[in-house]
């Protein structure tokens, strides 16, 4: 069947285009903004990395076709292109220790990096793990300006970012990396059938009750306490 060996080829590409290695001294952009423990298992469970999904696969094309865009209207549209493949890395000291960040933005322009997006639905603003990739990648570069574009079957949006982004800034996004990052990760992770850290969508509300009900029981306590 042709549909089997066109996914059979997607996933090569995307292991060709995504596998990296995981060195304690080295963090990739895609692993930073999202999930820690799932990098973990990315390397025990290399097979469970990527989904048999129509979904993401039009999000890889989509991304894909435009870089091909901007690559072949280079001299007519995009004069200012630099780069729509380059392996970007920098060395920061955190906590005394130094870390090598690297990643590969979508397009490298002279004065920007573009980072190319398909969502199924357009949104008001961007989304927060989005932002940090594209942050880090202004980083890397050494660029003050970034712009996210979305892509949906609805619609298009752009949202364009002018900032210095500093070594504070991935200071704090290594310092608070936790697992999950996002409690809604968890509903879309291959691994969330084997995984120890789940969280279930109603476990983190339920957790947040439980505590205001702790909390207000302690105040009633401290209350008749005083009372007597
Ligand atoms: S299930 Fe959740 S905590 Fe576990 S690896 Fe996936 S995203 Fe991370």
């Amino acid at each position: 069947m042709a549909i089997e060996k066109i996914f059979r080829a997607y996933l090569d590409f995307m292991n060709e285009k995504y596998r990296h290695e995981h060195l304690p001294d080295k963090i990739h952009v895609h692993d930073l903004v999202r999930c820690k423990h799932k990098s973990e298992l990315e390397v025990l469970f290399p097979e469970g990395s990527y989904k048999l999904s129509p979904v993401l696969f039009l999000g890889e094309a989509v991304d894909e076709f435009v870089k091909n865009l901007v690559l072949n209207y280079k001299e007519k549209l995009f004069k200012d292109l630099v780069s729509t493949t380059s392996e970007v890395e920098k060395k920061i000291s955190v906590n005394g220790k130094e870390i090598t960040i690297t990643g590969r933005p979508d397009l490298v322009m002279e004065d920007s990096v573009i980072e190319v997006k398909y969502s199924r639905t357009p949104e008001d603003k961007p989304l927060e793990h989005h932002i940090a990739q594209l942050k880090l990648y202004m980083y890397l570069t050494n660029k003050r300006k970034g712009i996210l574009v979305y892509f949906t079957p609805h619609g298009l949006r752009e949202f364009i970012f002018e900032e210095e982004i500093s070594d504070n800034f991935v200071h704090e996004l290594i310092n608070n990396w936790k697992t999950p990052r996002y409690d809604w990760e968890c509903q879309y992770c291959n691994y969330r059938e084997i995984c120890p850290y789940r969280i279930y969508p109603n476990e983190k509300k339920e957790i947040i009750e439980a505590e205001k009900q702790i909390e207000k029981e302690k105040i009633e306590e401290i209350e008749i306490k005083k009372d007597d």
